[in-house]
């Protein structure tokens, strides 16, 4: 028997939070980093996502360097996940904020250099538009950093045509991941 757990469910109509059970849904999750010892963030990061409640870590990209684009700063470490969750993604998104604010993220300014970003890329096939929260990332198809980790946990879902547009983009794995 499949085992359901009860979550909170958040509505954008009412705006409520409600005790509600759901089935697991396969959840794609970006991370970056570029301030402080960013291979350890992510790596720690990484391990808090694991433990989120009624999650189960499923895929882990290897580790990336990549160039900070639309950012500053040094360049970042980035890695892509696999979660099969019964968490709702706005609660989901809770938790990665959560999970931001505890490795420090401070947000001085837009696109500033971060400890930690996380970001819900795809969630089930599910599209969302709330005004919270856009699911696929709207920006994900533009970006290497997840592209290319996301392609090697996830082949069918990166079309060659897709990570041939990104070539110009600056990504490379990192030797110790
Ligand atoms: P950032 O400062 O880049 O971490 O952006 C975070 C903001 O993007 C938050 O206000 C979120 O509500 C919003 N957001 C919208 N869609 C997403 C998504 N798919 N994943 C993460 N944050 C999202």
């Amino acid at each position: 028997m499949r085992r359901r757990l009860a979550t909170r469910r958040f509505d954008p109509l009412t705006d409520q939070v409600n005790l509600h059970p759901r089935d697991p849904v396969r959840a794609y999750i970006g991370l970056g980093a570029n301030l402080g010892d960013a291979r350890r963030t992510v790596l720690a990061a990484i391990d808090s996502l694991a433990g989120l409640p009624g999650s189960r870590l499923v895929a882990r990209s290897g580790l990336y360097w990549s160039a900070p684009l639309e950012a500053t700063g040094p360049d970042f470490v980035n890695a892509v996940i696999a979660l099969q969750t019964s968490l709702e993604a706005h609660e989901m998104l809770l938790q990665l904020q959560q999970i931001e604010t505890a490795a420090g993220r401070l947000r001085p300014y837009r696109n500033a250099p971060r400890t930690l970003d996380l970001d819900l890329l795809l969630y089930g096939t599910a599209c969302i538009n709330s005004p919270h929260l856009q699911v696929p990332h709207p920006r994900m198809f533009e970006r290497a950093f997840v592209l290319l980790p996301l392609a090697e946990i996830a082949p069918e879902l990166v079309s060659s045509g897709q990570l041939a547009a990104l070539e110009g983009q600056r990504i490379k794995p990192m030797v110790r991941s």
